[in-house]
């Protein structure tokens, strides 16, 4: 008899987004025209950018004759997408080369698939509060998870200690949902205990291109002995805008080893497995991310991003709220005023300014009492939402 995996019973349901839009459409049924701004999504809303169009309008005419056809493209992504990704790592002061960067459909497929790479006796550890995927899929692995507090008291970055010791550690920064990010001195503090403790780190690096301050690594190997210790995950969904589209890549480096075995070759081998690769067409458009007109483009739109975080963060500051984020992230974690939980505030915010935010509560324990923005929305809502937001919490 067929036995199902069990542990899909263990994984919370996705209460946390139904219950939103539940909520939200309820408000609206019984306030019909209310202008409802939805500030919690993570998705993105400016389209990609004309380089990448005009670069994927051309594979797609590509397609179209024998001459300039392809069929199944390598496991591990096209060499010529490759070496730009190996390039963009350069600028970043790291010595990553192309055989160690892996062209994937995104971060969330890898996030799950490189799970792949240990045995499920190893343990986990998440720092809470954490993006749900990285408890769920260790869930379905059976994997041990512990869960390292984080707060207001150390700005939700936590330093590494005993209680943090397990066998995989991740790592997001800058973080979802918190916005907080670490500096280099902090992250190589986690690299070190890695490297000390055999542990592997995953660090997703998804929101890198949020970062503005000097101080701050965009990626890991920026740090002393990470190539010895992590495994770098990233997509080009947030920073060019390909959450509908559909492009990441994954880091493995040659100098990782465990147990004797190379996990740059496993994940190799993993890849002839598991995928037949990104479409030509989709790696074409991904080329075009990383050309200097495609550069200047995604930073354009970066720039209208980091307009929206800054109404947030004038309307909390004039209110004198506590968060993290905004400056370095695309996310803003606020505590909610007057000790309210995060679904009393989310439920104030849609009577009083019909402004919709993410309770922390749907990111584990340590989410209890805050609120999440996103600063992905289009920037006439944003505007708005930050003013409505500011007029709420300055009122006497
Ligand atoms: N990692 C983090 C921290 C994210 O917030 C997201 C998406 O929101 C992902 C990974 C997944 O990104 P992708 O669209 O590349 O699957």
């Amino acid at each position: 008899m067929l036995k199902p995996n069990t542990r899909y019973k263990e994984l919370k349901d996705t209460y946390l987004f139904n219950t939103i839009y539940r909520k939200t459409n309820e408000y609206l049924a019984a306030n019909p025209g209310k202008n409802v701004l939805r500030m919690g999504v993570g998705d993105v809303s400016l389209p990609l950018c004309d380089a990448v169009i005009k670069a994927l309008h051309k594979a797609v005419d590509d397609q179209a004759n024998a001459a300039t056809f392809h069929g199944y493209m390598p496991e591990i992504g096209d060499g010529s997408l490759r070496r730009a990704i190996e390039g963009y790592y350069k600028k970043m002061g790291t010595t990553i080369t192309e055989n160690e960067i892996f062209v994937s459909s995104g971060a969330c497929d890898d996030l799950g698939d490189i799970l792949e790479l240990f045995d499920q006796d190893n343990t986990v550890m998440v720092i809470e509060p954490a993006y749900p995927e990285y408890v769920d899929t260790n869930i379905l692995a059976g994997r041990k998870i512990i869960h390292l507090a984080s707060g207001e008291e150390n700005g939700f970055l936590p330093e590494p200690n005993e209680e943090a010791e397990a066998d995989i550690l991740y790592i997001c920064s800058p973080n979802n949902p918190t916005g907080a990010v670490f500096n280099r001195n902090q992250l190589q503090a986690w690299v070190d205990f890695a490297n000390e403790i055999g542990a592997v780190i995953l660090f997703d690096a998804a929101y890198e291109i949020f970062i503005e301050e000097e101080n701050i690594p965009h990626s890991i190997y920026e740090l002393d002995g990470a190539d010895k210790c992590a495994i770098e995950i990233c997509s080009l969904s947030k920073t060019a805008g390909f959450t509908g589209t559909r492009l990441g890549y994954t880091v493995v480096p040659r100098n990782l080893v465990r147990g004797g075995m190379n996990l740059n070759e496993m994940w190799s081998r993993n890849r002839e497995t598991r995928t037949n690769g990104v479409s030509y067409i989709l790696q074409k458009g991904a080329l075009a991310v990383f050309t200097p007109e495609g550069q200047q483009q995604i930073h354009d739109n970066l720039r209208v991003y980091k307009e929206n975080a800054s109404c947030f963060i004038e309307a909390l500051d004039a209110a004198g709220i506590w968060y993290t984020g905004g400056k370095n992230s695309p996310y803003i974690w606020m505590k909610c005023p007057d000790g309210m939980s995060g679904w009393e505030f989310f439920d104030y915010l849609l009577k009083e300014i019909q402004v919709v935010g993410i309770p922390g509560d749907g990111f584990g324990e340590c989410g209890k009492g805050y609120f999440r923005f996103s600063t992905f929305g289009k920037p006439e809502e944003t505007k708005e939402a930050a003013n409505r937001l500011c007029k709420l919490l300055t009122k006497e």
